[in-house]
């Protein structure tokens, strides 16, 4: 726009430094008004088709790392994580635990209030997730009602602890509609040198524990 005005100031001024005779100004003039018209409209439509380009671009990187109902990471964004903080961990000799939770029953809350009072309940699971836990630790929904938590530099009986505190809050909350809830946790420190599936079918093998000991409960292994 800016290029474009100047350009027809530019032009406006040379013709009057050289009059014209008026017919031929006239046309002049209206050559240069079409021309700065057609530049601003090819400008508009470029920049609408750019914009949106970019919004969808943007759309499609959100949905590979975020789960659209809780906002939480999803699973595969979850996995790459894990993934950081393993080699950050084999460089550095750092520790680092994951906490796997499943909310006890869940299948009964949907069946009771329906699906979307049930999509509210995740909602707010995640909710209080994400103000127990520390800034530094990523929590994604990996599944249903189970919730993923790596814990950067903690080792397992921090990691206990936090799903302690953090247990107790989820018990003690009022969920809209549904009341109170209780949830299992599994909770597992990484081994140095093993692979990803080896400690998340530990955490699932505490988390599958928690729920036959009676739901409710931290195991860890
Ligand atoms: P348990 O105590 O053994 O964990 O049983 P549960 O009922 O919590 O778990 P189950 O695996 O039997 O059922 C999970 C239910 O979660 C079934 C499915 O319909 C529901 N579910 C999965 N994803 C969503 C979702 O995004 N929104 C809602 N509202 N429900 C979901
Ligand atoms: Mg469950
Ligand atoms: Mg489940």
């Amino acid at each position: 726009m800016i290029a474009a005005t100047a350009i027809i100031a530019l032009v406006i001024a040379a013709t009057f430094r050289q009059p014209l005779e008026a017919g031929l100004l006239q046309l002049h003039l209206m050559w240069v008004l079409a021309a700065f018209s057609f530049g601003c409209l090819s400008a508009f439509i470029l920049e609408k088709a750019h914009k949106h380009t970019f919004l969808q671009q943007q759309q499609l990187a959100r949905a590979a790392r975020i789960d659209e109902l809780t906002s939480l990471w999803n699973r595969a964004h979850i996995e790459r994580l894990f993934d950081d903080e393993r080699a950050r961990a084999e460089r550095y000799g750092e520790p680092f635990t994951v906490i796997l939770i499943d909310i006890d029953h869940f299948k009964s809350v949907n069946d009771t209030w329906g699906h979307s009072t049930g999509d509210g309940v995740l909602r707010q699971f995640a909710g209080l997730l994400r103000q127990n836990l520390r800034k530094v630790d990523a929590i994604g929904r990996i599944g249903g009602e189970e919730f993923f938590v790596l814990l950067p530099q903690t080792r397992g009986e921090q990691a206990l602890v936090a799903s302690r505190e953090l247990q107790a809050r989820i018990t003690a909350f009022d969920f809209e509609t549904v009341g109170r809830l209780t949830a299992s946790f599994g909770v597992t420190e990484y081994h140095p040198g093993e692979d990803r599936v080896d400690t998340f079918n530990r955490a699932d093998q505490a988390l599958y524990a928690a729920r036959k000991n009676g739901r409710s409960r931290i195991e860890v292994r």
